[in-house]
């Protein structure tokens, strides 16, 4: 299900798992805009194109109410651009007061409506569930959201991304959770997985059943020819079938002030990573490539994995 409607999995074609049109917070963009700079939705809709031309079919959107999901701009820009979108429900990290003891199920209920009837007022539906917990574990509140997107993923049978801190080797916890839910680990995909680079720990997801979310690049604390050491090395070791690269990079975000008061043209994310969505077309697959990964192996990557997440 993307945000335009529903897409053949036969059909997404070269697909990012991780990233981001637009990171705020919820209802920031009606009540903030300015905070985004200037027209936001045309350059999304031009960064979007700029993807599509080089081949890149399909996003996954993981941007969550909590991260300020905007559907219904999702879908204008999706239309306008080509690129497919498959947007999130469930929940990142930010623990407003309602949290604290709203129950499991009812939280659940919630995530059903969002898969099966839409994103209150819009008729744009989820097509994926989407928990975190960061380093410090999985808290009280989080603990309730994973319990709550693995109901729903119970119920309706939506694969789940996991926001998890692999150098707390998190997802130790997250899974283990999972299991007591009933969930179906083949239909997990646990990601921001290369900011590790403890091949074993990796292994031992894997050896559970579940996807790998290779996505953070260029990220920080691993450097970039680590992370695609580690992809190739796990490639090699037999698991490139469930290896999911991306970039996690973020469209719209706000723009910081700078020290003189002025605003720069474009926000700090941007200007850490000047390829954007193209990063990994420009380094990523030529560094596979010089490494001895064939075609084959590169497609399995980024079309064949996302056809079996989503289909398999
Ligand atoms: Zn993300």
């Amino acid at each position: 299900m993307t945000v335009t409607g529903p897409v053949d999995v036969n059909q997404l074609g070269f697909t990012l798992m991780h990233e981001h049109v637009l990171i705020s917070a919820s209802g920031l963009m009606k009540s903030y805009p300015a905070l985004l700079g200037p027209d936001p939705e045309t350059r999304a809709i031009n960064a979007l194109k700029e993807s599509k031309a080089h081949g890149i079919q399909t996003m996954v959107d993981a941007t969550t109410f909590d991260l300020g999901r905007e559907p219904e701009l999702l879908a204008r820009v999706s239309a306008k651009s080509g690129v497919n979108l498959v947007n999130v429900t469930g929940w990142w990290l930010d623990v407003p007061r309602f949290m604290w003891g709203v129950g499991v199920n009812q939280m659940a209920r919630e995530f059903v409506r969002d898969i099966e009837e839409g994103f209150r007022g819009t008729g744009v539906r989820a097509g994926i569930l989407k928990c975190a917990a960061d380093f410090e574990g999985v808290t009280a509140p989080l603990e309730t959201m994973a319990r709550a997107v693995a109901r729903a993923h119970v119920k309706t049978g939506l694969r789940i991304m996991v926001h998890s801190y692999p150098t707390g080797q998190l997802a130790r916890r997250q899974i283990q959770i999972f299991r007591e839910e009933g969930v179906d680990l083949t239909r997990v995909k646990i990601d921001h997985s290369n900011d590790t680079t403890d091949l074993e720990y990796l292994q031992w997801i894997l050896d559970q059943g579940c996807y790998l979310g290779l996505d953070r690049y260029p990220g920080r604390l691993v450097s970039p020819k680590q992370r695609t050491n580690t992809l190739y090395a796990l490639m090699k070791l037999g698991y490139g079938d469930r290896l999911c690269p991306s970039h996690d990079c973020i469209c719209l975000h706000i723009h910081n002030e700078q020290a003189d008061g002025t605003l720069p043209e474009k926000h700090d994310f941007q200007r850490s990573n000047p390829d954007g969505w193209l990063y990994m077309h420009r380094q990523v697959i030529p560094q596979l490539q010089s490494m001895g990964a064939s075609d084959v192996q590169i497609q399995n990557l980024f079309v064949d994995n996302p056809r079996r997440f989503f289909g398999g």
